[in-house]
């Protein structure tokens, strides 16, 4: 089966097609996707501008009823889209689930925000005059998403820019272009008009670079790399557009003495290791107090050898393979690194063979780690973390704050005043208590602070700020 581009309303085919590669088994190719070509991404955006302005004008509620068109054809496919997302990206069929169920519950969610747009009425220090504060779409947005959530990040962007009245040029990452090709299928069927939604697929040197640097492009929502975003944002601010970013993390789990230790090393084992690490909200540096230090590598070791890597669609398997070949490489370098700076090799960090040839790594625990040190600076997003042993509260809350990033904190302890304590002072958008610092909600901010985020928050109504304008309007009573 071929998979063409969504423009304007059309199947386009493309001129090369990229191939889908399942992880968990090199030899199963998922699909052929249709590249489009530089000149099918200019069509698809002009589509997105010819659309835009009738799009804008339609009802709240016909918007409404067209997402919850989406969010129910979602939950009716979820089995068939899971088995696509583990078979595509490597997370577990159960994580995969639940991925697809977000995705389908964030469509409904902004059918219903759709009914909840609000402006404001103020008094003039004028007499006579009334003043009103309206929300209208941003515009023609360009969404940028990467490959470890391929269908609930395509479904965060897409739901409120579709919501809020916006059109939308969707680039998926090229790795996993299944889920986003599903995902636009649904889309179509539900019956929005021609060229609100469309699809291209595509490398990010080519399709990502022409929709950042196309003015007919209002604003751009990107999830992905520090590099690539800081990019992005340079190009995209420099022509005037609206930029929100979505990058990285190096996100700290502090573990004080007083904690359980059972709640400790399942927060931390889930944090750091499940879907392969690959979370931009993973818990890659577990810092531990002293009087418990011990105890928790040695918990989480032994936990650790309890997990069952293997093809992420076989019964049993906790934790998949890694994406390809290139983040494997990384994920290898990064031990090799780490092994190199002094770090002690705890457990795992070994290629694994399986029944298929897939990317398998056991997980990576070090421990010995100074906050210095490059594992514990920069983002390995695989399942590798280190652990960094600190005398007191004071310097387990500094040490989670000596960071470039700042998406998620988190802290395990039992005593009440240290977890307000920590709460208040952690440098992150999302601070967690007792609990993973990866695992979220749907209808609530997600986002975070220093070198993790760039504008306004994503997910929930805090979504309205980035696809939405402002326009305060003066009217001379009659
Ligand atoms: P990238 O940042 O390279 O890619 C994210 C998205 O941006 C993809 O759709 C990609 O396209 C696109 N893109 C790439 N270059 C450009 C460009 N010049 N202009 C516009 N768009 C572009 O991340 P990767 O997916 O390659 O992963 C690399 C690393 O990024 C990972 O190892 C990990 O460290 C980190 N990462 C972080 C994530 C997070 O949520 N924090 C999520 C995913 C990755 P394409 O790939 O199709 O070419």
């Amino acid at each position: 089966m071929t998979h063409a581009n969504l423009i304007a309303g059309e199947w386009i085919r493309g001129t090369d097609a990229v191939r889908d590669i399942n992880p968990s088994d090199t030899t199963d190719v998922v699909g052929e996707y249709d590249r489009a070509s530089a000149a099918q991404v200019d069509d698809a955006i002009a589509a997105a501008r010819h659309a835009s302005q009738a799009w804008a004008r339609t009802t709240v509620q016909q918007r409404a009823d067209l997402l919850e068109k989406v969010g129910l054809e979602i939950f009716a496919r979820r089995a068939e889209l899971a088995d696509l997302l583990a078979r595509e990206e490597g997370k577990t069929l159960a994580d995969a689930t639940g991925e697809v169920g977000r995705a389908g519950y964030i469509f409904k969610f902004f059918a219903q925000e759709c009914l909840r747009i609000q402006g404001e009425r103020v008094g003039s220090v004028r007499p006579g005059v009334d003043v009103e504060i309206t929300r209208e779409p941003a515009g023609v947005i360009g969404l940028i998403t990467p490959w470890n959530f391929p269908i609930a990040i395509p479904a965060w962007k897409i739901a409120p820019a579709l919501a809020y009245g916006n059109t939308v040029v969707m680039k998926p990452a090229e790795l996993v272009p299944g889920c986003a090709w599903a995902l636009a299928e649904i889309i179509h069927k539900a019956g929005f008009p021609a060229g609100v939604f469309n699809l291209v697929v595509g490398r990010g040197s080519v399709v990502g670079e022409k929709m950042v640097n196309d003015p007919r492009i209002d604003a751009i929502s990107f999830t992905g790399s520090v590099p690539t975003g800081r990019g992005i944002l340079a190009k995209a601010a420099s022509r005037g557009a609206k930029v929100q970013l979505e990058m990285g993390g190096k996100n700290p789990l502090v573990v004080l003495n007083d904690a359980d230790l059972d709640v400790a090393v399942r927060v931390a084992l889930d944090g750091a290791f499940f879907q392969t690490g690959q979370r931009c909200t993973a818990s890659s540096r577990l810092i531990v107090e002293e009087g418990i230090h011990d105890k928790f590598v040695a918990g989480l070791a032994e936990a650790m050898q309890k997990q069952v890597i293997d093809d992420a669609r076989k019964p049993g398997t906790t934790i998949g393979p890694v994406v390809d070949q290139s983040q494997l490489d990384q994920d290898i370098n990064y031990i090799d690194i780490a092994k190199a700076e002094g770090a002690n090799l705890v457990a795992g960090g070994e290629r694994l063979n399986r029944e298929k040839s897939g990317f398998y790594l056991s997980p990576a625990l070090f421990s010995e780690t100074t906050n210095t040190m490059r594992i514990n600076r920069e983002e390995v997003f695989g399942p590798v973390a280190s652990v960094i042993r600190v005398k007191d509260y004071d310097e387990a809350l500094a040490t989670a704050n000596d960071t470039a990033f700042g998406l998620c904190a988190g802290v395990v302890t039992t005593n009440l005043k240290k977890a307000a304590h920590f709460r208040r002072n952690a440098e992150t958008g999302m601070v967690m208590v007792n609990l993973p610092t990866a695992g979220v909600d749907y209808h609530v901010p997600f986002g975070g602070r220093k070198g993790s985020s760039y504008g306004s928050r994503e997910q929930g109504r805090y979504a309205a700020e980035f696809y939405t304008q402002v326009k305060t309007a003066y009217v001379m009573q009659g």
